[in-house]
Formats: structure tokens, C-alpha cells, sequence
């Protein structure tokens, strides 16, 4: 199916020229344009076609080239796996499901009757609905939730029962942006007898700042609905596999056609393009993102600024530590043109939240008073997009979870877009002044 591993960083991958396997180690955004996209050998178009066909002719009974239905395969859904295993460093095998929801449906529902997973405690909302609603009155399954940011070892060891199958892990959360240190988690994991997998839902960083299977973890999930498809035109997920997983891989894959949880060629082949300008995108997406987050930092109007990649941030030393080889290159190259004491950060993906000075109303009026900044859900596309996490995305758990969490009614969480830099920072700048300083 997907291409084998060569080493952590470049996976290898056939270039499919008469079928002849030439394996490559090429960086990161070779592979996110050619990994699943060789030209059609009969037509010489450089581009997929689109296979809407939902069964295929056999020459005899069971005789194919490799596909019978499409809900069991198909060349779009095939070639977007190829891309997404290869772009996941330390990735073997992938699985594209019809969103990231049915994603986490499937991979819970794989782990049987009666087994008890950990979470992280501010998981994605509809993941923590999945698992308190859905999968515990429906296969007896039990999470203990966790904060795994501040739990001490024994802590995280005392919570692992025999019956524990998984650990679930998002990092950074949402939309608070704590750092979660993968590593540490898949070695205590790895430490206890019951030895649970490792699954990092890495949607917030996407495969370029993050690469959770060369940190220890043994499976990864994506919502492609933010970044990777990233033109907010998909509703997709994927689990990816490193090659010792195959059997957890192929059991997935087995459920994934018994439920029917597939998406459709055509989401496919756009989630495809989607992902061949990841690099690019995720660069933009990171130094727009830090230069917004130094102007709210040095607002008078603003009263903390939550991104990991300011050195304000308490966990700034773990974002650096644990960004994935191609990142660090970016980021080093950056910071090398850069006077030091002037970058004041490094950029970690797109996702910002910070607490306006005021309540509601300020918050309010500052999400109604942006420009390019458009006030909506989701995140990870080319638009900027702004939103009031308390009345929106979390508005479902209760006040006082919320509290706990930090989720007041001044925190507001921007996704920042690649459009141009400045347009971003004097945008932010006009509305935190109709918002804010109007008042004082
Ligand atoms: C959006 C999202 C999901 C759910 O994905 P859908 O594609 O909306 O079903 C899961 N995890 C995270 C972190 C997300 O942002």
C-alpha cells in the first residue's frame, strides 16, 4: 500500500516512470507533491483523474486490477492515503475517513467492549461528546481525563488499568494552547505493563510543525477539514501508521469498510491538491501568526497572549524541542537571517488565543469590528478567521469546566490565514482600539 520507511525524516517513495520503483529520500514538500501523484500511464495526464465509478470490471471472477467497490477502495481515496502516510514523518500506512469525527468513532469503537482509555482533559469537543455520550454507553467504554500538561508521572501511571488500550493525546489543546510533551507520555506509556497506544490528535500543528511518530506515539489523527485539505471546502479525517502498527492499522481498515466511514473521491482528490501546499501554507500560517501575536503582546488592550512560540510562553522551550525536523530546518533558517534579540519567538502554527482587557462586551465588539478576520468556527484555512471559544466552539461544557480551563467570556481564539502580514497586525490593531480603547 504506502511506502516503506527510510528514515525518520524523508520516506521513501516510487516514481511510478514504467512501473520502474526508484526510491527517493526527498524533504518534506517534494513528498507532499509527488508521494500518490505519478502521472496516469495511459493518458500522461500529471494530474489524478477523478474516479467517481463505484465498481469495477472484473476479467474473471476475482480477477481485478486491485478494485471491486468503492467503498472498500479507490484510487483517489488510495492516492490521498499514499500522500498523507508519506507527509506524517515516521508514517507507513494511512486511512482517510469521511471526517475527523468518523475518524475518532472508528479508531474508539477498534479498541472492543469495556476497555478504558486516558485523556487529555480539554479535548476536542466533539471527541470528548464521542466518548462520555457515544462510546460509553455503547461498548462500556471508560476515560479518565487528565490534565497531562501538570500530572506528575505517578499520577499518569496510577491512572493505567489493565483494561487501558489508549491514550489520547491533542497537543496543543483548545483553546487554551497548552503544550502536552509527547514523549514523555509514549515512555511512561511504553513503561507500564498494560501498554497502551499512543494516539496524538495533531489537527493544531499539522504534519509540518508536528511530528508525533518520530516523538514515540502510535498513531496519528487529522481532522483534514483544517489544515492539510486547508481551504475550508473538505469535511475529512485520517488516522496514519507507522509500519510496526499493522496490525492496529488493519483492524481499523477493517472497520472502516464494515461501518462505511469513507469519503467520496471528489473530497479526496480536492483534500490531495489541499495537501500539496502544506509547506507553504503552514510556513505563512506560523510567521503571520507569531507577528500578530508580538502586536497583541505589546497592545495596551490585551491582557495575555496564549501562542507557544512567543518566549513569553511557559512551555516555549518544549515547542522548540519537540517541532519536527522540517520545521526546526524552517525555523532555524529564519532565525539565522534574524537579530536575535529581536524575534522574540519562533513561528508554531497558526492557532492564536488571547484575553481581551474587559468581558463580553469587548470581546464582542472586537469580533465584529475586524476586516479580513471573519467571525466563524473552524480554523486551518487560508481566510483568517476569529471566534469567542465560551459562546461558541465550547459553548456546550458547562461554566464552571469552563472556568477550570480558562475559558472566560474575554477569551477570543484566531485562526490566522495567509494573507499579507500587515493587513493581519493593523486589522487586529483597528478593532482592539474601536473594542477596547475607546473605553479608557
Ligand atoms: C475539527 C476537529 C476535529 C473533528 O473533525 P471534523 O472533521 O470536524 O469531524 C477533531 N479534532 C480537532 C482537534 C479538530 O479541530
Amino acid at each position: 500500500m504506502s511506502p516503506a520507511l527510510i528514515n525518520g525524516d524523508s520516506a521513501a517513495h516510487t516514481n511510478g516512470q514504467n512501473g520502474i520503483k526508484k526510491p527517493q529520500t526527498d524533504g518534506f514538500g517534494t513528498r507532499a507533491i509527488h508521494v500518490g501523484s505519478d502521472p496516469n500511464p495511459e493518458t500522461g495526464a500529471v494530474i489524478p483523474a477523478i474516479s467517481l465509478s463505484t465498481t469495477y470490471k472484473q476479467d474473471g471472477i476475482g480477477k481485478h486490477k486491485g478494485y471491486e467497490y468503492s467503498r472498500s477502495g479507490n484510487p483517489n481515496r488510495d492516492a490521498l492515503e499514499q500522500t498523507l502516510a508519506s507527509l506524517e514523518s515516521g508514517g507507513a500506512y494511512a486511512l482517510a475517513f469521511a471526517s475527523g469525527s468518523a475518524t475518532t468513532a472508528t479508531v474508539l469503537q477498534s479498541l472492543g467492549p469495556n476497555s478504558h482509555i486516558v485523556s487529555v482533559n480539554d479535548v476536542y469537543g466533539g471527541t470528548f461528546r464521542y466518548m462520555r455520550r457515544v462510546a460509553e454507553a455503547n461498548q462500556g467504554l471508560e476515560t479518565t481525563f487528565l490534565d497531562l500538561e501538570t500530572a506528575d508521572d505517578e499520577t499518569i501511571l496510577a491512572s493505567i488499568r489493565p483494561n487501558t488500550k489508549l491514550i489520547w493525546i491533542e497537543s496543543p489543546t483548545n483553546p487554551t494552547l497548552r503544550l502536552i510533551d509527547i514523549s514523555r507520555i509514549s515512555s511512561l506509556a511504553r513503561s507500564h505493563p498494560s501498554n497502551p497506544l499512543v494516539l496524538v490528535d495533531n489537527t493544531f500543528l499539522s504534519p509540518f510543525y508536528s511530528s508525533p511518530l518520530l516523538l514515540g506515539a502510535d498513531i496519528v489523527m487529522h481532522s483534514l477539514t483544517k489544515y492539510i485539505n486547508g481551504h475550508s471546502d473538505v469535511v475529512m479525517g485520517a488516522l496514519i501508521f507507522p509500519e510496526h502498527n499493522i496490525t492496529v492499522f488493519e483492524n481499523v481498515k477493517f472497520l472502516q469498510n464494515a461501518i462505511g466511514a469513507v469519503p467520496s473521491a471528489y473530497d479526496s482528490w480536492l483534500a490531495q491538491r489541499g495537501a500539496k501546499t502544506l509547506h507553504l501554507r503552514m510556513k505563512a500560517h506560523g510567521v503571520n501568526a507569531l507577528a500578530v501575536a508580538q502586536a497583541l503582546q505589546k497592545s495596551p488592550y490585551v491582557e495575555e497572549v496564549i501562542y507557544p512560540g512567543l518566549t513569553s510562553h511557559p512551555r516555549n522551550e518544549l515547542a522548540y524541542r519537540s517541532l519536527s525536523p522540517h520545521a526546526r530546518k524552517f525555523i532555524d533558517s529564519l532565525q539565522s537571517t534574524e537579530d536575535e534579540s529581536e524575534s522574540g519567538g519562533f513561528p508554531y502554527g497558526g492557532m492564536i488565543s488571547f484575553r481581551i482587557k474587559g468581558g463580553a462586551v469587548e470581546a464582542e465588539k472586537f469580533l465584529t469590528s475586524t476586516r479580513l478576520f471573519t467571525l466563524a468556527e473552524s480554523l486551518g484555512g487560508v481566510e483568517s478567521l476569529a471566534e469567542l471559544p465560551a459562546q461558541m466552539t465550547h459553548g456546550s461544557i458547562p461554566e464552571a469546566e469552563r472556568a477550570a480551563l480558562g475559558i472566560g467570556e474575554n477569551l477570543i481564539r484566531l485562526s490566522v490565514g495567509v494573507e499579507e502580514l500587515e493587513d493581519l497586525v493593523a486589522d487586529v490593531e483597528q478593532a482592539l482600539e474601536i473594542a477596547v480603547g475607546k473605553d479608557l
